[in-house]
């Protein structure tokens, strides 16, 4: 696990003091794996590559460093926690709808030492109530199709700021069907980015929309309004 890590860092020209709380974080992210369901990849080097160097690539393709940055629907922490520790210039919010996930974090947060990070409990389209248009970056991976989380990540980035979305790079028609809701939402897409895993030849790709305008005011809608009719 570590030489992956190295090697995957080093590819990605990125420093290499964060591997031993990256292997803390492991540790306790497969021991509580076994009694709550945190991820289905439970070899070290599959967790290595599709977590921890998925994660730390957008760290290569942005510049996070002294940014105000929220993960929604971080999960087991992905992509937020790794990039903190990698990069520990960047203040996190690492946000979660299920409490128990919620609560490892803390866990991890606090074993690990780690200032600067908040894990809050809550889901996107009413945290926004209070953390509206304050974010520089939002992030987030694994959560929805973009129409659908465009309206949950975009409200909470601050004009000027932008929201980096991580899928697969077989989302073109998902990208397509976004251009309406990303602009009602005050969003522009302003590129793609396919890349490969470091030290894999797994592609990947980062959307990233820039906020150009406030987000009106009826946006986010409730959940239920947002899933039954995506902008
Ligand atoms: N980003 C992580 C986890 C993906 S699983 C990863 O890539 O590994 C999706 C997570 O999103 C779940 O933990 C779920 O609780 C959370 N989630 C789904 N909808 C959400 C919402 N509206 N607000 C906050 N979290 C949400």
């Amino acid at each position: 696990m570590e030489t992956i890590l190295r090697e995957g860092l080093a590819a990605l020209s990125l420093p290499t003091e964060g591997i031993p709380a990256l292997l803390r974080y492991w540790e306790l992210l497969a021991e509580k794996n076994k009694v709550m369901n945190l991820t289905a990849i439970t070899d070290p080097a599959g967790a290595t590559r599709l977590h921890f160097l998925d994660s730390a690539a957008l760290l290569a393709l942005a510049d996070l460093r002294g940014k105000n940055l929220v993960d929604v629907g971080t999960g087991a922490g992905f992509p937020g926690l790794p990039l903190k520790i990698l990069e520990p210039s960047i203040r996190l919010t690492l946000l979660d709808a299920q409490r128990k996930r919620v609560d490892f974090l803390q866990e991890v947060c606090q074993d690990l030492g780690l200032e600067g990070v908040e894990c809050i409990h809550g889901r996107a389209e009413e945290f926004t109530q209070q953390r509206r248009e304050t974010f520089d970056f939002a992030v987030s991976r694994a959560v929805a199709a973009l129409p659908v989380l465009a309206e949950l990540c975009l409200p909470l980035v601050k004009v000027g700021g932008q929201f980096l979305s991580m899928k697969s790079v077989d989302s073109n028609e998902e990208l397509n069907s976004a251009g309406r809701a990303v602009s009602l939402l005050g969003g522009r897409l302003e590129k793609t980015v396919d890349y490969v895993i470091s030290g894999t030849n797994i592609p990947r790709r980062l959307v990233i929309l820039t906020k150009i305008e406030e987000t009106p005011k009826k946006y986010p809608r409730t959940f239920a309004k947002i899933k039954k009719n995506p902008l």
